[in-house]
């Protein structure tokens, strides 16, 4: 049954281990989303118990993780590894009444591992996500929930923390599915009400394996220190196995908390698009207010040694204001920058050659740069018209100057719109730039290679 929109309690119960992967931090959202959807809590449970993994340092990244994704959370984090002596207590009182054993049957003794008398009915639940699922009662077996040396194990800590911590939905990987039997057998056993279920599709690449290191950035520190906006990330995973029922995807905290629900988590594999996650990126670069984008845009164009206390703001300014629609992820500003800040900027050999190596395009120059050296206005329509003059005859093909002159001027085969670009640069930039545009087209003088 549904419970009461405002005694929803979830949890985040991640075992630290130093990086966040987005699988882990894509179960953080969307407990998160659900919490926040219902008027509900969201907790965090840190589950510590691996004390060699689980170092004060992985702690703090992942606090720190979820801090810049904006994943508040309600009410103390809880540790389980605080809680051992609740643990240890509850499989005792599991043995006292019949429920569990220790390994050698009977043995008082220190050193025996206490298992768990798992019944041999069948166990069915219904995943708020997977639907129906079962598990013959053959083939389930009794198991341990503390080991031999005392330390509980993950089944009996998280089902007991998870009681205790009144959680109300367990939503995790789907890789929890097996554990799911057990716990529920523990829950009834406790003589504790059952929490729904979710079991979240996993992550996968486009061969449909497990999405990995090895398939690109997976943690979330690398998409951070990468320079994608947090929201971008958090929109983006949000649509990991879940989609809103229409066509939205670019959709803002507010509105992704309005439309979040359970039941369209999808339960087939969920594929990483790291090109969707720039085109997301770009969108919110795009609403990024101004004065941020520029503070952050000249921080590191300053870090990239291309601007400097001495360079002219006006001119930063213009630059920022024609290249900003087109950086989607901040590394982008550089190539896009570059050639506006320095005269050895890259040459794209393959737009040098298929531009710029090619019969009468240093004439072509040489004409255009004496209709630009000759201009009395240095304006995008004096620019472009200047450039119609110096085709002369052969009006119908522009582009057989236009893009010459853009990989003689920028190195690249694409950018702004060419007169924009050439209004911003200035006249000293431009005619320099077109004269040693002529002398590679001619031959003289060797770039790109
Ligand atoms: N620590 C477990 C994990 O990270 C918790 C699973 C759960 O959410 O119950 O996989």
């Amino acid at each position: 049954m549904e419970q009461p929109s405002s005694s929803v309690r979830v949890r985040f119960a991640p075992s630290p281990t130093g990086q966040v992967h987005i699988g882990n931090i894509r179960t953080a959202i969307f407990n998160w989303l659900f919490a926040r959807g219902h008027g509900g809590k969201f907790l965090v449970r840190v589950e510590d118990t691996d004390r060699e993994r689980s170092t004060p340092e992985a702690i703090r990244v992942l606090f720190e993780v979820m801090e810049w994704l904006g994943l508040d959370f309600d009410e103390d984090p809880v540790y389980q590894s605080a809680c051992v002596s609740r643990h240890k207590q509850v499989a005792e009182d599991l043995i006292a009444r019949g429920l569990a054993y220790k390994s050698d049957k009977g043995a008082s003794g220190m050193g025996e591992a206490i298992l768990f008398r798992m019944p041999k009915e069948d166990v069915r639940f219904t995943d708020l996500i997977k639907g129906e699922i079962a598990k013959p009662g053959d083939s389930l077996q009794d198991f341990v929930i503390v080991r031999s040396d005392g330390t509980p194990v993950f089944h009996l800590a998280n089902v007991v923390d998870d009681i205790d911590m009144g959680i109300t939905h367990v939503i995790r990987g789907d890789d929890h599915v097996e554990n799911t039997f057990r716990h529920i057998r523990l829950y009834q056993a406790l003589g504790a009400p059952l929490p729904q279920f979710g079991h979240l599709p996993m992550i996968v690449n486009h061969q449909g394996k497990p999405y990995s290191k090895r398939d690109g950035a997976a943690f979330v520190g690398e998409f951070r220190d990468t320079g994608y906006l947090p929201d971008a990330l958090f929109n983006f995973l949000s649509l990991l196995g879940w989609n809103p029922g229409d066509d939205r995807e670019y959709m803002p905290r507010e509105e992704l908390v309005a439309a979040f629900d359970l039941a369209r988590v999808q339960s087939s594999p969920a594929q990483m698009d790291l090109k969707k996650l720039s085109w997301m990126n770009g969108c919110y670069m795009a609403d990024l207010p101004i004065a941020l984008f520029r503070e952050e845009a000249i921080r590191r164009l300053q870090a990239e040694g291309l601007v400097d206390a001495a360079t002219d703001a006006a001119y930063v300014e213009a630059v920022l204001e024609l290249i900003r629609s087109r950086v989607k992820v901040w590394p982008e500003l550089i190539e896009l920058a570059v050639y506006f800040f320095r005269e050895d900027y890259p040459f794209d050999a393959k737009a040098v050659r298929k531009r710029l190596l090619k019969p009468g395009v240093s004439e072509l120059l040489d004409r255009l740069r004496e209709g630009y050296a000759g201009l009395s206005e240095w304006s995008e329509s004096a620019l472009d018209e200047a450039l119609r003059s110096a085709l002369g005859a052969d009006q119908e093909n522009a582009g057989t100057l236009i893009h010459p002159v853009r990989v003689a001027v920028s190195g690249q085969a694409g950018g702004p719109g060419l007169f924009e670009m050439l209004q911003v640069l200035g006249r000293d930039r431009v005619l320099t730039r077109l004269e040693r545009g002529s002398r590679i087209a001619a031959g003289t003088l060797t770039v790109g290679e």
